[in-house]
């Protein structure tokens, strides 16, 4: 994916979470327009600022969206365009699930705890929800569990700052309990932007939910582990959540089987 694919996903992401205008600073419209390919596909460009102003035609052009404080300030330089919006498109996704109310978890939850780690990733590790520790923290996968995940990626060489660990949903459900069918559904947005802004070479699911989230199915991790499988092209790894590893030592050995084979996958994947 090149930078002029990365900047029309991020405003393609923008556009569906209902934001109908993004304003772009230091880059000139054409330039704009070229990058998010609209020009090229039946765009007549005005040869001057046209009545209304640049904002309404970038609007009509449905490629851009309408007026939203946080995304206002987003410079946009012709050198930069790719760095500045993944930086800012993982920062605004923080943001946005800090202050999210689209499903009621918010409500009974400290604070909403996005993904964490590496905007360049080859790995991602996906958990079910934020527990009691995560909650607290705001970070996910902290906590004795998140002690034995850190321990499980030493195994295969890789440090917690050298993946992204996010979960299927981000506030905590209360007392622990499953996430809901509707809550997983208001918050998958958020992961969908996390994975295609990383591009991973990897995924590891940990967990039933994760698993089941990513590749629609009702299947267990008994059953999806030890497979190689896909989501929107990326290789999948299913194993046990690290939680359910400090119940179920015994699982311990099929779990490193696991992440031994997402490294070969990652050692064997091509480009950075
Ligand atoms: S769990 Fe997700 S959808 Fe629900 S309030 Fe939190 S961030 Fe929003």
């Amino acid at each position: 994916m090149d930078a002029k694919d990365r900047l029309r996903l991020y405003l393609e992401q923008r556009r569906d979470l209902g934001e109908g205008e993004l304003v772009l600073d230091s880059m000139s419209v054409d330039d704009v327009l070229k990058a998010i390919g609209a020009i090229g596909k039946g765009t007549v460009m005005p040869s001057s600022t046209p009545k209304g102003g640049w904002r309404e035609v970038l609007a009509a052009e449905g490629a851009v969206a309408e007026a939203s404080p946080d995304v206002g300030a987003i410079k946009v330089s012709s050198q930069s365009a790719i760095e500045v919006a993944a930086t800012e498109t993982l920062n605004t996704i923080a943001a946005e699930i800090r202050s999210c109310t689209r499903c009621p978890l918010y409500k009974t939850a400290t604070r909403g705890v996005p993904g964490s780690g590496s905007p360049t990733a080859r790995l991602v590790c996906i958990g079910e929800g934020p527990g009691a520790s995560e909650d607290e923290q705001g970070v996910p996968f902290v906590g004795a569990a998140g002690e034995l995940l850190t321990n499980i990626l030493g195994a295969v060489n890789l440090s917690r700052d050298e993946v992204f660990i996010t979960n299927v949903v981000k506030h905590r459900p209360p007392g622990n309990r499953n996430p809901a069918p509707d809550e997983i559904e208001a918050c998958m947005p958020y992961l969908l932007r996390e994975l295609d802004l990383i591009q991973p070479k990897v995924i590891v699911a940990f967990g039933n939910f994760a698993a089941q989230t990513l590749l629609n199915t009702k299947d267990g991790v008994g059953k999806l582990r030890g497979q190689v499988h896909r989501y929107r092209g990326i290789p999948v790894i299913v194993t046990y959540h690290p939680a359910a590893l400090l119940r179920n030592p015994s699982w311990k050995r099929p779990t490193w089987e696991d992440v031994q084979l997402a490294r070969r996958i990652l050692d064997s994947a091509t480009g950075p």
